[in-house]
């Protein structure tokens, strides 16, 4: 049930002070990805709660690659890795925003974008929302149509949802 794969996130998800810097509390999926029947639960769980068709999903480098591709393989969709700057041989599209020191380069092949693609955008965890909403700028701006997010984890407190407003945004467990 819904209820069961929420508490085996809970208990599986595992809470990391302090990494990776000072006052970080970091949330490690390695766990549940390695519990075979949670991880597969939640995979079908986060499937389950989409609406519409997509054609394909967005992972972000790189927790993000690891649930996007079986919840594409599960809606019948085709994957598109949200990499980091360098790692694509090209043509690349490339969206920069800032991080608390400095700023981040994300890039995808916009050539596996067919104009007017509906994609779902996934990640492990939603914390101040700037490498998804640096997503959404960027998958905008090539033209698919963003149906919406999907999040283990939200880290309600840091406030991402507000820089998505506009796209549906959906998460199994919310930490206020
Ligand atoms: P954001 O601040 O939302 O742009 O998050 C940046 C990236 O770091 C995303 O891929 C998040 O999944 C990841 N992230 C941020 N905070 C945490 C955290 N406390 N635990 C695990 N991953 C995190």
């Amino acid at each position: 049930s819904r209820a069961d794969v929420l508490r085996r996130i809970d208990e599986l998800v595992r809470l990391v002070p302090d990494y990776p810097k000072p006052g970080v509390m970091f949330r490690d999926i390695t766990p549940l990805l390695a519990d075979a029947a949670a991880f597969a639960a939640v995979i079908a769980e986060i499937a389950a709660r989409v609406d519409g068709p997509v054609d394909l999903v967005a992972g972000m480098e790189a927790r993000g690659f690891l649930i996007a591709a079986p919840v594409a393989v599960a809606l019948g969709a085709g994957v598109l890795p949200v990499r980091k700057a360098g790692k694509l041989p090209g043509p690349t599209a490339a969206e920069s925003y800032d991080l608390e020191y400095g700023t981040a380069t994300i890039e995808i092949h916009p050539a596996t974008v067919p104009a007017g693609a509906r994609v779902l955008v996934i990640d492990d965890v939603l914390a101040t929302g700037g490498t998804a909403a640096a997503t959404v700028a960027l998958l905008e701006r090539c033209g698919a149509h963003v149906v919406g997010l999907s999040f283990l984890v939200e880290l309600e407190a840091l406030g991402g949802r507000e820089r998505l407003a506009g796209h549906p945004v959906d998460v199994l467990v919310a930490v206020p």
